[in-house]
């Protein structure tokens, strides 16, 4: 091990590598060597298998040769991506000083290196390493008050652009609070129980809400955090911990953030992780975004606008002023497709401001990030005039357009400054445009000058040598060389010619002469000098962007919203979608009224085969509030359930919906569950979970809320199934009294309608036409007339045989069934569920009146038994 190795005298590199490696323990330690990082001992051995690359080794310590792997310098990035994907971290520990540096500071070889950032997760900038269309959070938990019992404080932020938000929330919501934000990384305070793979545990006393208030004092420059909000000791200890953890990853270079945002756990829908997976908002349950609501959408034609997209979609408003805003905007554009298309066509050409932002702001700003602000600030100077023309602004263009204008002044210096196409390395120079800097200009004509007359030498040297094929080169160990055939060398070979051997090789001959390096050497000299000036005005054209990065970043937000609602807009004109009409919350109570809805993924599926959706309504309302849908499998009840819930969370996300109308009153908790048989995806699928998920929905669900529940109770035996899904409805319309659809295969719940008087039946249609089952995917009032069970194996394909067999044995139930009036038999004297309840506590009540009545130290054993045998009766 390390250990060993350092104890038994290792050379003075393998000291100086276990040292930075004792800093970066819980990191892949990269370590430059040249042009190379270079990784040893088990950092090798865990590189080399995911990259797959080759496991060498370097010379022996202590007895035992070190594994090694490299990565080349230019390409290290893609490397890096493969190892954070693979959920590794890294530290890059570069050289920082020259061989020259270390040899005057009387180094014998060895150079000095420093780590001088970790690569996390959570901690990404690089384009190359981000997905333009996600954000990619990072994520930091703090806990006031006893484990488990006190608050949760969350702070989240997005480094590559900024976004920074914070929240406070009870611990039992944290795991839906997580799935909305989806980190890439999160960090804890040591001791913070958390089982997730993107878990870090993290410094403790980074995690001080009182240190974490004078570094964001310090952070945002302001003597007052007052201005931004009132935060909570919880979210102020994130917000802390998160803070010190991006100053360690960067080592002192701190990225940039907005002021933070404080949400409030009211302002947007609950929606569990249970819900959000089984509805697939962002991504599928395999993890893809084709296939989600997402990916039926999203029609934004920027990188900024798919992340404020899915942000958006994962985050439904319960503020109905910001939705009908968001709304408004949508329709503006959705109404004028003219306005529209050049708004997208000119979003499209829009450069990531947001991100390129972001590099900037840690040190990792490119001239062509640069380029892009200049561009992008340009064009949104562009949108601004031309929809600051626009007649009728609708509320929320108004608040956004003023964050498109005022930078001016930087676009106007970057475009003197900027090539048009400025190149991300700055090593070649080149960036800065000719008549920005005019010594900068003379210092580049002097190299042409001296490039020119090189070339004119080689033309003499040709006339004087009679060589013709002689020819100046250049590389990058001669520099500036006369090369010709080993066959014409001998006359250069002469003392007196005028060229001094430099090189034989295989075919060629390489010569030096006093002119050519002379020339050479002004080339190399004003070069040098012109890229110090290059670099010297990047940094000041950079310091000039930071000094507006709040400005800037508003912008990109801005930019953001106007290619969601234009993309919302997109996708309603294509679908023929309609605005949701949204009721004022003290109405007549709530309300969830859809006319020919229609569930995005499934149609957009169906129509890639040529096949027609069929709209279905759902109308739910203060005395019909629970939908009880029966019918054959695959008639179609999931995909209604889901689609109700998908048009809920559309419409408070501020979209169009896919239905002829749409209108209903906000929804505060929205939850989605489906019998365990249909989760075997998820690898767990037991029916405790499917009743845990159950608890959780009793527990919730409010009068607002909106539950769909499909199949709940499959998950066990028939009749401890049917006895549960009975049970589940009954407290849902009795004790939520939430709005509800509930899908089930169970015919005998329909016998519910008889006794609770806001559930009403419906069914999915279906036909037999000449033995074959036709679904008709409609949804209609009443029960369905039978269940269809055999009809769809045949339809699946079950061999004629095991269908005959079957039809015998379903015939034999069947008599069974008329017989003793069926599983539900004794169903019909039930009790109500409120009166079973209160049956329940006139018992407990008698119970306790009774055990009042004993003197216990008065009784004789005798009597003791009796009491206890009356106890028991009455219990
Ligand atoms: P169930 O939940 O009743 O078993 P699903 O909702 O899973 O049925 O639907 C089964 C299949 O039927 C879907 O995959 C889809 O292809 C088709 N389908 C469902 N609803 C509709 C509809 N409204 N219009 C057309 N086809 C539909």
């Amino acid at each position: 091990s390390p250990k060993d190795i350092a104890a038994s005298q290792p050379t003075p590199m393998m000291a100086q590598y276990l040292a930075l490696k004792a800093e970066a323990q819980d990191c892949l330690l990269f370590y430059r060597m040249g042009d190379f990082f270079e990784l040893f001992f088990d950092d090798a051995k865990a590189a080399a298998a995911t990259l797959d690359i080759a496991l060498t080794s370097r010379g022996e310590h202590g007895g035992a040769p070190i594994p090694m792997c490299g990565v080349p310098v230019h390409s290290a990035e893609n490397y890096l991506a493969r190892l954070i994907k693979a959920g590794h971290r890294v530290a890059i520990a570069e050289q920082t000083e020259t061989p020259a540096e270390a040899k005057a500071r009387g180094s014998k070889a060895l150079v000095a290196r420093a780590i001088v950032r970790y690569v996390t997760a959570g901690t990404l900038t690089e384009e190359t390493l981000l997905d333009s269309r996600r954000d990619n959070m990072l994520v930091a938990l703090a806990q006031t008050g006893g484990e488990g019992t006190g608050e949760i404080g969350i702070a989240a932020a997005d480094i590559s652009t900024g976004r920074f938000e914070t929240l406070t929330l009870r611990s039992s919501d944290l795991p839906a609070e997580l799935a909305r934000l989806r980190p890439s990384e999160i960090v804890l305070p040591d001791g913070f129980d958390l089982d997730l793979p993107e878990a870090h545990p993290f410094d403790r006393a980074a995690f001080s809400s009182n240190r974490a208030e004078a570094a964001l004092k310090r952070l945002f420059g302001v003597a007052t955090l007052d201005g931004f909000g009132q935060f909570s000791r919880a979210e102020l200890s994130a917000m802390g911990g998160l803070i010190a953890y991006l100053d360690h990853a960067g080592k002192g270079t701190l990225p940039f953030l907005a002021p933070p945002v404080r949400k409030t756990s009211g302002a947007h829908v609950a929606i569990d992780a249970a819900t959000r997976e089984s509805l697939e908002i962002t991504a599928t349950m395999s993890g893809a975004r084709a296939g989600s609501l997402l990916g039926a959408v999203d029609r934004t034609v920027t990188g900024a606008g798919a992340r404020l997209l899915a942000q958006d979609l994962s985050t439904p408003l319960m503020d109905q002023e910001l939705i009908e805003a968001r709304l408004g905007l949508v329709q503006l554009l959705h109404d004028d497709p003219l306005l529209r298309d050049q708004l997208r066509a000119a979003l499209r050409a829009l450069p990531d401001i947001g991100r390129a932002l972001g590099r900037i702001a840690v040190g990792r700003g490119s001239p062509r990030d640069l380029g892009q602000l200049r561009d992008g600030l340009n064009e949104a100077r562009m949108l601004r005039e031309r929809l600051g023309r626009l007649a009728d602004q609708p509320l929320l263009l108004q608040q956004l357009l003023p964050a498109l204008d005022g930078h001016g002044a930087l676009v106007g210096s970057l475009s003197r400054a900027l090539v048009p196409t400025p190149p991300t390395e700055t090593a070649n120079g080149g960036y800065i445009a000719d008549g920005y800097d005019p010594a900068l200009d003379e210092l580049r004509r002097m190299a042409g000058d001296g490039r020119r007359a090189i070339a004119a030498l080689e033309a003499s040297y040709r006339e004087r040598t009679g060589i013709a094929s002689l020819k100046i080169r250049h590389n990058g160990v001669l520099g500036y060389h006369v090369e010709v055939p080993a066959r014409s060398a001998d006359p250069l070979m002469q003392p007196d010619s005028g060229f001094t051997h430099r090189q034989t090789l295989a075919g060629v001959v390489r010569f030096n002469s006093v002119d050519l390096h002379e020339q050479a050497g002004r080339v190399a000299q004003a070069g040098a000098h012109a890229l110090v000036a290059e670099a010297a005005h990047l940094e000041d054209l950079i310091e000039s962007a930071l000094a507006r990065k709040a400005e800037i970043a508003s912008a990109a937000d801005a930019l953001a919203r106007l290619d969601v609602a234009a993309a919302l807009a997109e996708r309603a004109a294509e679908g023929g979608w309609q605005r949701p009409h949204l009721l004022p919350q003290d109405g007549e109570g709530p309300c969830l009224q859809i006319i020919g809805g229609r569930h995005p993924v499934v149609e957009d599926a169906l129509r890639k085969e040529g096949q027609p959706f069929v709209a279905n309504d759902c109308c739910l309302g203060a005395d019909d509030r629970l939908w009880l849908v029966t019918g054959p499998n695959m008639g179609g009840k999931s995909t209604f359930l889901r689609q109700n819930a998908l048009i809920v969370i559309l419409a408070q996300a501020g979209s169009y919906v896919p239905a002829q109308s749409a209108t209903l009153t906000l929804v505060d908790r929205l939850f989605s569950r489906v019998g365990a048989s249909d989760n075997l995806a998820r690898g767990r699928s037991t029916f405790m979970v499917e009743m845990v998920e159950t608890a959780a929905i009793l527990a919730q669900a409010t009068e607002r809320s909106f539950v769909i529940l499909d199949e709940v109770g499959r998950g066990t035996s028939t009749y401890d199934g049917l006895a549960l899904a009975w049970a589940v409805v009954e407290a849902v319309h009795e004790v939520n009294r939430c709005r509800c659809l509930f899908a089930t295969h169970y015919h005998e719940l329909t016998r519910l309608a008889e006794t609770l008087s806001s559930l009403s039946l419906h069914h999915v249609r279906a036909r037999e036409w000449k033995g074959d089952l036709i679904l008709l995917h409609e949804v209609a009032p009443g029960p369905a007339d039978r269940s269809y069970g055999l009809a769809v194996a045949r339809l699946a394909g079950l061999p004629p045989a095991v269908l005959k067999r079957a039809k015998d044995v379903l015939n034999r139930l069947e008599a069974g069934r008329a017989k003793t009036g069926g599983i539900a038999a004794g169903l019909g004297d039930l009790p109500l569920f409120a009166a079973a309840a209160a049956q329940e506590e006139d018992k407990v009540d008698a119970l306790r009146a009774a055990i009042d009545l004993i003197d216990a130290d008065a009784l004789s054993p005798r009597e003791a038994l009796e009491q206890l045998y009356h106890l028991k009766q009455l219990a």
